[in-house]
């Protein structure tokens, strides 16, 4: 473990902030207990930190100059690139400078630089059409590789950007990634092809979700409040996303499709972009996009079979608000019934 403390700069490129609110949830202890438990000092952050103006700038320009190491940058949001390629959607106050000029030089001094939420990471949501900002990610654009740093950019480290997706993402995964960059065993071989920790980038949204039950069966929901699978009807894509969102309580307790919402994809490049937000693209009555864990062929057979077999409780319940056929009374209300 280092001795001296592993500083983080963090700044907020286009962003709406998000990512820092799932943020300060973290932990039961706190987020800054948590930070401080790993030896991470948060040098400045927009929101979390008391210096603004002057003694905001002057941390920035001590990092740049090279006065006041530090171990990472983290951005939170887009890069916007527009107009015409000029950066000039946003300026940094005071400084007369683009945040993409910001971004870029800082860069070039952090050990490490992390790209916290899609947008920092592959533009996200500012990079839908018509995309007036020309919004971009750190080292992706959308599923392309480039972004604001270029394809080759490595930190002085040696990792390319760190890209902790999401959105927002998860605040376990941002802290975790934070903590791991302290101790110094998060290695290249630790992210998959997309930048992704492959901690929570190895599993699929869909795992250990509560309506797993209903996907075996292909029962499916016909209402958003319907307490059946989302998959077949209502656009959830989390067979195709990755993340351990359905592992691991977000804000103490649920999740996106525990809540009733279908999965959107949101740690996916290009997501933004995608068919289908809340409703299943079809063709033929098949949906288009089909679990990324099974073959396509297998996937098909299964779902036919299972639909064939789904029991009477699973099958009323996935349309229904409450459980209207508890397990053990599924015949005609009698005790030992149909599971
Ligand atoms: S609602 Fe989505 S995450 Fe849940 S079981 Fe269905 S496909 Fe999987
Ligand atoms: S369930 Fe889907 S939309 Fe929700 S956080 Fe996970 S990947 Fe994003």
């Amino acid at each position: 473990m280092r001795k001296d403390r592993f500083s983080v700069l963090w700044l907020q490129a286009g962003s709406c902030g998000g990512c820092t609110m799932s943020l300060i949830e973290h932990g039961r202890r706190g987020l800054f207990a948590e930070l401080d438990a790993f030896g991470i000092e948060l040098v400045w952050h927009p929101s979390l930190s008391e210096e603004t103006g002057e003694e905001a700038r002057a941390i920035l320009e001590a990092v740049e100059a090279g006065e006041r190491r530090l171990d990472a940058l983290v951005v939170e949001g887009s890069v916007l690139m527009g107009p015409a390629g000029t950066g000039r959607c946003q300026i940094l106050a005071g400084t007369g400078r683009t945040m993409a000029d910001w971004v870029t030089s800082l860069a070039r001094r952090a050990g490490v630089v992390v790209a916290v939420g899609s947008c920092a990471a592959y533009g996200g949501i500012p990079r839908a059409e018509p995309d007036p900002a020309e919004a971009t990610g750190l080292q992706f654009d959308g599923a392309d590789r480039g972004g604001a740093l270029g394809a080759g950019f490595r930190a002085k480290g040696g990792l390319p950007v760190v890209a902790v997706a999401g959105c927002a993402p998860h605040p376990g995964w941002i802290v975790e990634t934070l903590a791991a960059l302290a101790a110094g065993v998060l290695s290249a071989e630790d992210l998959d092809g997309a930048g992704r920790p492959k901690f929570f980038a190895d599993h699929l949204a869909h795992h250990g979700c509560s309506r797993n039950e209903f996907y075996e069966f292909k029962a499916s929901a016909e209402r958003a409040s319907d307490r059946g699978c989302l998959m077949e009807h209502l656009g959830c894509k989390a067979t195709q996303a990755v993340g351990d969102c359905n592992q691991r309580a977000w804000n103490g307790s649920g999740s996106c499709t525990d809540g009733g919402y279908a999965c959107i994809g949101c740690t996916s490049p290009g997501f933004e972009t995608a068919r289908g937000f809340l409703v299943t693209p079809k063709i033929a009555g098949i949906p288009v996009g089909l679990p990324l864990d099974m073959p396509k062929a297998w996937f098909m057979a299964l779902a036919a079979l299972s639909k064939s077999a789904t029991p009477r409780r699973v099958r009323l319940n996935a349309i229904s608000d409450h459980v209207v056929v508890p397990p053990g009374r599924g015949r005609r209300g009698s005790e030992g019934g149909e599971g």
